[in-house]
């Protein structure tokens, strides 16, 4: 966005109410400022982290409520009923998150309308709770002396937490634990073998939406000076969620955006449909749904991605140039033995992927994994790398047994990989792709992020970033989005961001596959460079020339087992692998 365009945004926003606007603009700005403060938080959680809440709602209830309940029965200042409202939504996100968050799939949306329901059921029965009539005669809210009880006294209050939310939330997006939490949509392997736990974002993006909700609902209990249960019913959860769907979900401002457009139209429709109709009923929240789905054909990105279009984001300004560097591991002394793959199998059902496979693999070497396709190349991979769990066998590292550990815990000893199916963000820049190689040499939490205290480290992030692909010749690209590579650019940008982990073992899943003759060429020169400098590298590659011309040692499977093992002469001149494989492949 232009420089100017969001201090000037905040100031007609601020000072709104000493202009001479109607009542009624007020009001309708009042409640889009509430409303953007929670689909801030689902652009975060459902766009952003792909996890799809229709509970909402039921956080800002929690705001709400303790607000109103504090503010008619204790004489506690309004600060700290917000922190009261804050502190009981983070607990509630942590329990439904905790027991909802480690499942897959589509559990979370039907957890969050179950405790929408529950929650939204509780305060309707609750007898001190006022059940279905609520709590009526909350005071003003008095803030500094400031008396803010009419809608031109709160709403610079409500803009000031909703502009900030937004700078959270751009701070946040923008950083080390933004990009893992960017991370979470695209499934949770390729996070996890970054070094990060991906359950602890998921929780971390609940909480902040959930804290969102809450601060939106303080704002609104002061705002109403009564609060019921329907505003924080399973209804106004769809609608939040619709409200960031529509603006984009994944933009920030698109949280603003689809917030105005519900609450604008809503106004408009609660008259026109029942006059349509000729009868009344919530006949808004259809036209809200046939919207949605016409919304996701059409835009999927929302609104916002107009606006995108028509103003695409910068590149990012290259101040890392006199960055440190990250700390680094000591690297193991060549010749060491680092990999004991010791009779490991696999077993999908029936079908066994891998069957008693075993090889070593010393510091400073290359090994190749060939065989044809379906041969259990990738399987012994993600055995290795603990993406999957052994049904036998051991792995060892550096004479440690790491079976049974977590990909991300094997990460950070120092093993990392590349995929044979490319994983990455497409939406986010070559550069920060490469960025989320470095995340288990930073630290910088989300308080930091949201501060804008991690700075000096993300510029030694980046100055990271940037070296490992110029490593690789692609330095040039690092302000382009990783969607828009080709796939042969993609796969060299996965080699960076493993090198950006500052492995000991590097395990490349076909990275020649999909690039052209010089790429290839390219390619084996810097894997020979990356030897030289001691570094270890397992690689699975089809192309013969390309691994005879640079493996130390080759294993060969097929069907799962391992066919023999020797020295690229060895193999060439075995008449069973002539026979089993490269027969077939020539
Ligand atoms: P390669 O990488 O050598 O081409 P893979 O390791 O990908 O082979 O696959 C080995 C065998 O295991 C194949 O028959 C494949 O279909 C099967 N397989 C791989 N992953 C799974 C899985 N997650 N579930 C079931 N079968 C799988
Ligand atoms: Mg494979």
């Amino acid at each position: 966005m232009n420089r100017y365009a969001f201090p000037a945004f905040a100031a007609v926003m601020l000072l709104l109410p000493a202009l001479p606007v109607p009542d009624f603009w007020i009001t309708q700005s009042l409640y889009i400022g509430l409303y953007a403060i929670v689909a801030l938080g689902l652009v975060l959680l459902t766009g952003v982290a792909g996890l799809t809440s229709f509970g909402q709602a039921a956080f800002v209830g929690i705001g709400a409520y303790t607000a109103a309940y504090l503010a008619t029965t204790s004489t506690w200042s309004p600060w700290l009923t917000l922190l009261v409202g804050i502190a009981l939504a983070i607990v509630a996100a942590l329990l439904v998150g905790a027991l909802t968050l480690r499942m897959s799939g589509h559990y979370l949306p039907l957890a969050t309308i179950a405790w929408g329901l529950t929650l939204n059921y509780t305060m309707a029965n609750m007898e001190w709770l006022g059940k279905y009539d609520g709590i009526g005669g909350i005071p003003s809210l008095v803030l500094f002396g400031a008396d803010l009880g009419t809608g031109r006294g709160l709403h610079p209050l409500v803009w000031a937490i909703a502009l900030l939310a937004a700078l959270a939330s751009l701070n946040l997006l923008d950083s080390r634990p933004g990009r893992a939490i960017r991370a979470l949509k695209n499934g949770a392997t390729m996070a996890e073998a970054m070094g990060i736990s991906t359950f602890r974002y998921k929780i971390t993006v609940f909480v902040f939406a959930a804290f969102l909700a809450a601060v939106s609902g303080w704002l609104f209990a002061f705002f109403q000076r009564s609060v019921s249960p329907s505003p924080f019913g399973i209804n106004k959860g769809i609608e939040y969620l619709f409200m960031a769907v529509l603006g984009g979900v994944g933009h920030v401002w698109g949280a603003f955006l689809g917030s105005a457009v519900v609450r604008l139209v809503e106004d408009k429709l609660q008259v026109l449909l029942p006059q349509l109709i000729g009868t009344s009923g919530n006949f808004e929240t259809i036209v809200f749904g046939i919207v949605l789905v016409v919304v996701l054909k059409y835009a999927p990105e929302g609104l916002w991605s107009f606006v995108g279009r028509w103003r695409p984001a910068p590149p990012r300004v290259r101040d890392w140039a006199d960055a440190p560097p990250l700390p680094q591991r000591a690297k193991p002394a060549r010749g060491e033995k680092l990999l004991e793959v010791q009779a490991v199998r696999k077993q999908f059902g029936g079908l066994v992927a891998v069957n008693d496979v075993s090889f070593d693999l010393h510091s400073g070497d290359i090994v190749a994994l060939i065989g044809p396709n379906g041969a259990g190349k990738s399987t012994t991979f993600n055995l290795i790398t603990g993406v999957l769990g052994l049904s036998g066998g051991a792995v060892r590292w550096r004479g440690r047994a790491i079976g049974g550990l977590p990909s991300r815990a094997i990460a950070r000893l120092g093993i990392s990989r590349t995929f044979q199916h490319v994983k990455m963000i497409p939406e986010m820049t070559v550069l920060e792709n490469v960025a989320l190689g470095g995340y288990g040499r930073s630290k910088a939490g989300v308080v930091q992020a949201v501060l804008r205290l991690d700075r000096a480290e993300e510029r030694q992030l980046f100055a990271e970033a940037e070296r490992q692909l110029a490593r690789i010749g692609m330095a040039e690209q690092m302000h382009e989005l990783a969607g828009n590579l080709p796939l042969g650019p993609q796969r060299l940008m996965e080699i960076a961001r493993a090198l950006a982990t500052d492995p000991a073992l590097l395990l490349l899943d076909e990275p020649a596959a999909g690039l052209r003759h010089h790429e290839k060429q390219a390619l084996a020169t810097v894997l020979r460079q990356l030897k030289d400098e001691g570094m270890s590298l397992l690689l699975v590659e089809h192309d013969m020339d390309f691994v005879m011309g640079l493996a130390d040692r080759v294993v060969v499977m097929e069907f799962g087992t391992r066919l023999i093992e020797g020295t690229p002469a060895e193999v060439q001149a075995s008449p069973e692998v002539r026979a089993a494989y490269l027969g077939t492949e020539h």
